[in-house]
């Protein structure tokens, strides 16, 4: 604040809730000047930043017990000692650290393993506070990765109650943190706005936000946590909801598209140029693709199908059904290499009709890219493929009907958004300033936008719009991120494909599997071995898989001909390494992931995948989808380096499963989110406390519930609905393109 602005609040009469959460942190009580750098290194500069600061985690000190009086499996405290710190390898890159805890004449040992760095956390006679769930083993109590407090000798032990844990930077302690939060809360929390109506968050058996917040930093119990936190996940998931919502309406009321119709007739001639049977999968969703196009509104559907499940014929049907009626389609893939295969397999198929395709990339400069253009703009061309260069081309279509986007995951929202943009019509309005402040401001913005992008559509309408990815996202993620979206599923592959058998071989049955491999070898096939990237370092790594390459070169695989394959090759040698396995002058690869190696050769049916613990389910899936490409079928072992029982199971349900979306979801109730299905990589803003994996049932109920409240306010007009309004474009509005936030 300036002196002048200080000034002039001062002679205010009084400040605004808002006003005073906007106060600087260093204006905390207990914080001052130098602690409030420390708070804006976390990001924190104001009350209200400190406030909405959430633990990382929590300490529960509700069940405080003497060494004498633990139990197992049930979440304890223990005051103790520091007596012995010992820290053992147990193998390359593994470890275990014990730190045995004396409390009078009785011990517990806390356990980390593969956590090599906390041992310098711990000194001889230190006095510490161990949470977990204690074992006893071999007659003796231990806890494996207990959380720990550090207490001083004598210092009453918090007790009671849960502790919260928050991120720290250099010069900050958790004892810091926990008063300065305190002071926040007590001075600010209530001049903080409840966003829900009282009706809602009674309705839905919420907690209110101040409630809440107190609850979420000072939880009394877990009970009280998880209450607490519920009504921040449900919160955040349905705010992102809302604004889905709000675009998707949008989508549908304003934006016109042309109602195409796929008569008896078009659909069978469009079908005749099928050179095989349609599957049932197939099938449905063109009936669904079918149905939307033949609406005066816009389809936003997405085909979630596997790698090879025949996607394409699909986008074919779509784009020829737009064609019949005399619109012309688009087809976007994500490379160069992808859009040159679509448009030849296109010409083949369109060989005997009479439609009109160009490709459009990056690659095409000069006289030759103009010339393409001008017949996209005069109607010559029906059908257009290519990449991401059709956006930034200023094509101008004479009549889009379709637009085809193929491997949707890496198109984000925003991308998505624009392409839509390159081919609407500004007169028949963009439909997402339905919730935009004025409606002068939307008018000066469309302009701006068309301007901007530098296109000014030609075509009558909006197009249809149809994304198509392989990869497999577990049903709630597909929700959430692709909460604007309908959607068919391919799940079935066409008939005839070869089979793979999976086996999980454990280590004393190795030898048995390096000699089928080698047998099949011997027939003439080609085989991948795969090892995970699992350092830090991506030296150590290398050195790993150059280590693994040379056992298996002189040992297992000793009779043939390898080749290695890493991130760090230079591209050169990368691309002589695959061109040499292409040419069968190789016959196995190593190499770091396959899904690195990218291009398919049909002749490779095998597979080794090592460390398999070590990768997804679905990760694993999308390797294996590599050996399943020719007349032979494929066989893939994985070997799992450590065998817990979890790490067996895990890899016995990729065994047993063959179907990438099932995988996909166990991955997801297994692993968690991670950041394989993080928000960031769809152009939207992180959550801050949801978890897709762990709260898919709130994700679900959130979604029902913003379809319900947009479906009665399409734009969020009524009085007790302003603050989500706001929110919803605060947080939403840019990355989904809402419409002008003001
Ligand atoms: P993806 O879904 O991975 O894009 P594609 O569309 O490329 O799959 O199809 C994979 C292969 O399967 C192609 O060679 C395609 O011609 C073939 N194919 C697609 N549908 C069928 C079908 N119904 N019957 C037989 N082969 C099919
Ligand atoms: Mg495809």
């Amino acid at each position: 604040m300036s002196p002048a602005e200080q000034q002039s609040a001062a002679n205010r009469p009084a400040k605004t809730s808002a006003e005073l959460l906007a106060t600087p942190v260093k204006f905390i009580k207990g914080v001052g000047p130098a602690r409030g750098e420390l708070l804006e290194r976390l990001g924190l500069k104001t009350a209200r930043d400190v406030l909405f600061f959430f633990p990382r985690d929590y300490q529960d000190l509700t069940d405080m017990r003497s060494i004498a009086d633990l139990e197992e499996d049930k979440l304890l405290s223990v005051r103790g000692v520091v007596e012995e710190v010992e820290l053992r390898s147990t193998g390359i890159g593994r470890s275990m650290l014990g730190v045995l805890i004396r409390q009078d004449r009785l011990y517990l040992r806390a356990l980390w393993f593969n956590q090599p760095y906390m041992r310098e956390k711990f000194t001889r006679s230190q006095d510490v506070l161990l949470s977990g769930k204690a074992a006893l083993r071999g007659g003796r109590w231990e806890m494996a990765h207990p959380r720990v407090q550090w207490i001083d000798p004598d210092e009453e032990a918090p007790a009671g109650q849960m502790l919260p844990i928050y991120p720290l930077t250099e010069g900050l302690r958790q004892g810091n943190l926990r008063g300065i939060v305190r002071e926040a809360l007590e001075a600010y929390v209530d001049l903080l706005d409840e966003v829900f109506p009282e009706t809602y968050l009674q309705a839905k058996n919420l907690w209110p936000l101040r409630q809440a917040l107190r609850e979420v930093h000072f939880p009394a119990n877990p009970t009280n946590l998880a209450q607490a936190q519920l009504r921040f996940v449900y919160q955040e998931l349905f705010i992102l909801q809302l604004a889905l919502a709000v675009k998707r309406h949008g989508q549908e009321t304003q934006a016109g598209a042309p109602k195409l119709e796929a008569t008896p007739r078009v659909d069978a001639r469009i079908r005749r140029l099928f050179p095989f049977e349609l599957t049932a999968g197939q099938d449905a969703a063109i009936r669904e693709i079918a149905a939307d196009m033949n609406r005066p509104i816009p389809m936003n559907r997405l085909l979630h199908g596997e790698v090879g499940s025949g996607k394409t014929v699909v986008a074919v049907y779509a784009m020829l059904l737009a064609v019949a009626h005399g619109y012309q389609a688009v087809l976007m893939a994500p490379t160069e290499v992808l859009a040159r295969q679509h448009a030849r397999t296109l010409a083949q198929l369109l060989a005997e009709s009479r439609v009109r395709i160009g490709l459009l990339t990056g690659a095409l400069v000069g006289r030759d890219r103009e010339e393409l253009l001008g017949r996209i703009g005069r109607g010559e061309l029906d059908v257009v493929v290519g990449t991401q260069a059709i956006v930034r081309s200023e094509a101008e279509f004479a009549k889009l009907g379709l637009v085809v986007i193929d491997e949707q995951h890496k198109f984000g929202v925003r991308q998505r958004a624009m392409l839509r943009q390159a081919g609407s019509n500004p007169e028949s309005g963009r439909g997402l300033s339905a919730i935009s402040p004025s409606p002068s401001t939307g008018e000066g913005r469309r302009e701006g936008v068309a301007q901007q992008k530098g296109t000014v559509p030609l075509s009558p309408a909006n197009p249809h719009c149809l994304i198509m990815t392989a990869t497999p996202i577990p049903r709630t993620i597909t929700m959430t991120l692709y909460g604007d979206l309908d959607i068919s599923k391919l799940a079935d592959l066409p008939a005839g494909r070869q089979n793979i058998h999976t086996y999980l071989v454990r280590p004393e049955e190795r030898p048995k599997w390096w000699d089928f491999f080698r047998k099949k070898l011997r027939e003439g096939r080609q085989a991948f071995v795969v090892v995970p990237l699992v350092e830090e370092s991506e030296t150590v790594a290398t050195a790993n898989l150059e280590a693994t390459f040379e056992e298996l070169a002189h040992g297992e695989l000793e009779a043939f001909r390898l080749g290695l394959v890493h991130g760090r090759m230079p591209p050169e040698e990368k691309d002589a390494a695959m061109q040499e396995f292409r040419a069968g002058q190789t016959q196995v690869l190593v190499a770091t992931s396959v899904v690195e190696v990218g291009i398919d050769v049909p002749n490779a049916t095998l597979m080794t995948i090592a460390g398999a613990e070590r990768f997804g389910l679905a990760q694993l899936h999308q390797m294996r989808g590599r050996i399943s490409r020719g007349a032979h079928p494929g066989y893939c072992a994985v070997f799992a380096e450590v065998e817990s029982e979890e790490v067996i199971e895990r890899l016995q349900a990729f065994v047993d499963t063959t179907d990438g979306f099932r995988l996909s979801e166990l991955d997801l109730e297994m692993r968690g989110p991670g950041n394989l299905f993080g928000t960031r990589q769809h152009g939207l803003p992180p959550f801050r406390m949801a978890d897709l994996g762990r709260d898919s049932t709130v994700a679900k109920e959130a979604r029902d519930d913003a379809k319900r409240l947009v479906a009665s306010d399409p734009g969020l007009r009524q009085p007790e609905h302003e603050k989500l309004r706001r929110m919803v474009l605060s947080r939403y509005g840019q990355a989904l393109d809402l419409g002008d936030v003001g």
